[in-house]
């Protein structure tokens, strides 16, 4: 089965079709189905933006399709920088900025508990009927950033049980327990019980 992955960021769509091997499923890129520009993310939840990147490619592609939309939320900061965390450091979503203004916004709190959340909605397999699927991963975020791979907040954010930040991982090992992942995961489920 072919479903188009609505999104601009090439690390999650590498991170979803190495996800989804051996499902069946093959994962269009935006590109595949021509589709260049920006898509809109103006909603204040986590689940709002992702329905409404989904629902736009839908509206404009008239192709199955769904979209992710992800967010840190740290205890110590009442759960920000959530549904802002692309754009925490400012408009222009500088993840090198984002990471140093949460570790100053974190400096001397003794609570460093977070996790990520991420929202796939899934649109277009019954008309405009959409579907969601929610995944988290809870961690700790560490003092200074550590590891080289994967993208965001991902050189600070350590998962639970883990002595390693998700930058310090390889795609398969984050795979295996990241919020995203396990969206995924429950997105494949849903589409092995319809199909
Ligand atoms: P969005 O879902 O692309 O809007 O992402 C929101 C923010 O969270 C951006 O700053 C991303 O870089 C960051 N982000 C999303 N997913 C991940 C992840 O898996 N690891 C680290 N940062 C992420």
């Amino acid at each position: 089965m072919r479903i188009c992955f609505a999104t601009n960021n090439l690390h999650k769509l590498e991170e979803v079709r190495q996800a989804v091997t051996g499902s069946g499923l093959t994962i269009l890129s935006l590109e595949d189905i021509h589709c260049s520009e920006e898509l809109p993310e103006t909603r204040d939840t986590i689940a709002g933006n992702s329905l409404q990147k989904a629902e736009y490619v839908y509206a404009n592609y008239r192709v199955a399709c769904f979209a992710d939309d992800t967010g840190l939320e740290v205890d110590a900061l009442n759960g920000a920088p959530g549904v802002y965390s692309a754009r925490y450091a400012g408009p222009e979503r500088k993840s090198d900025d984002n990471i140093e203004l949460l570790l100053t916004n974190l400096r001397g709190k003794a609570n460093r508990s977070a996790c990520f959340r991420t929202v796939i909605t899934l649109i277009g397999l019954d008309g405009a009927q959409s579907v969601l699927f929610e995944g988290i991963v809870k961690g700790t975020i560490t003092e200074t950033q550590k590891g080289t791979s994967g993208f965001g907040y991902d050189p600070v954010f350590m998962p639970d049980g883990f002595g390693r930040t998700f930058a310090e991982m390889t795609m398969a090992d984050k795979n295996k327990l990241s919020h995203r992942a396990k969206a995924v995961s429950k997105l494949v489920e849903y589409l092995k019980a319809i199909f």
